[in-house]
């Protein structure tokens, strides 16, 4: 039966600065959670509370329901995976897998069984005579993970672990991790600041900034339905387009120019941003005229950059005719944001 974890109420300060404030979170029996926010957020903290490497100044860890707070990393058995795979340099991949093992007096035969398992797994069976430094970057990566399988921990944290490995391979491995997770149903904690890996792999995600949760939830609701223009701005490619329209006698204008909307949308009464994805903006006889900037030719799409007034505006389009000056869009409105200009939340309509 795979691990529950918990996290109440969770601050951490260093000096005098919280890096953590009053984080809440459940992770469920096998479940994938994805910690995504930018540099600094405080993701590795987290990890490191969880394992017992650092300890809250405010606040609970629970595993399966038990208080493990006070215990020590040894006591947690929760298993920590990093960017750099932190092997032994001049031990084999065989000593690497199975140092742990070892130490913790397994017979040699139990040992041989459980490493030609676990590298069987990870198809690194013709490298277990090899040294770290001879192995690329995919293979150490995959040594490390099998560092971790092999002493059956009851939750899995991953901090970067692939952000060393070229595009091809980061998306091959990726691919292993979601494989991996099926295959072994254990807990994972998976921390990056790449919302592709973070969409792509995790069933949960959780947004942070400058060390507060942001929104909670699955992929598509946090595409769908950003909590605030931060989640909003820091989910999706290319970035949503925002813009602070003028609304004069409940007309709307941006750069200048009228704004028709349809009457379903009601304007909203406070200060607001509206936002909408590049891809959510129809280029076909709009009527919200715009001057063309650039062209960035994506293979299956086009970006188009261009102005209206004094505003930016990207489209993207899968439509290869275009004017060269000047272009003519709609906007989606189904799928335009409201967000509060003060506080940034997501305005409903
Ligand atoms: P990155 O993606 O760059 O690794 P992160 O989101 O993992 O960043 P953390 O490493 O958790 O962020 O750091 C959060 C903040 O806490 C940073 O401002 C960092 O400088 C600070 N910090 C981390 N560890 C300590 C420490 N031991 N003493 C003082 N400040 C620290």
């Amino acid at each position: 039966m795979p691990s529950s974890l918990k996290l109440e109420k969770i601050s951490k300060r260093f000096e005098i600065e919280y890096v953590l404030k009053d984080f809440n979170l459940d992770i469920a029996e096998g479940e994938f959670v994805a910690i995504l926010g930018p540099s600094g957020c405080g993701k590795t903290t987290l990890l490191r509370i969880i394992c017992g490497l650092e300890e809250p100044t405010i606040g609970k860890v629970f595993l399966d329901n038990h208080d493990i707070t006070n215990d020590e990393p040894k006591e947690r058995n929760i298993a920590l995976v990093f960017q750099n795979y932190a092997l032994y340099p001049h031990k084999s991949v065989y000593d690497n897998l199975s140092l742990n093992l070892k130490f913790s007096g397994f017979s040699k035969d139990v040992i041989q069984t459980k490493v030609n398992f676990i590298a069987k797994m990870l198809n690194i069976e013709g490298l277990l005579d090899r040294r770290p430094k001879s192995l690329s970057g995919g293979e150490n990566q995959r040594v490390a993970l099998g560092r971790a399988i092999i002493r059956n921990p009851k939750i899995f944290l991953f901090d970067e672990p692939l952000s060393n490995l070229d595009a091809d391979l980061r998306i091959k491995m990726r691919e292993e991790l979601r494989s991996l997770h099926k295959e072994l149903n254990t807990t994972m904690v998976y921390v990056t600041h790449d919302q592709i890996e973070a969409m792509s792999l995790g069933q949960k995600i959780v947004i942070l900034k400058s060390g507060v949760i942001q929104q909670v939830g699955t992929p598509e609701s946090i595409y769908n339905e950003p909590a605030n223009r931060f989640v909003a701005e820091f989910i999706g490619y290319p970035k949503m387009n925002f813009f602070s329209p003028q609304i004069q006698d409940g007309k709307m204008f941006i750069g200048g120019q009228m704004i028709n909307y349809p009457s379903t949308i009601s304007i909203p009464k406070v200060d607001f941003q509206l936002g909408i994805r590049p891809r959510d903006i129809h280029i076909l006889d709009g009527s919200i005229s715009l001057e063309i900037n650039s062209f960035d030719y994506q293979g299956n799409s086009w970006l188009i950059n261009c102005s209206i007034g004094d505003h930016k505006i990207i489209l993207q389009t899968t439509h290869s005719e275009h004017d060269q000056e000047n272009i003519n869009i709609d906007f989606d409105w189904d799928k335009v944001f409201f967000f509060d200009k003060n506080d940034g939340t997501l305005i409903k309509q």
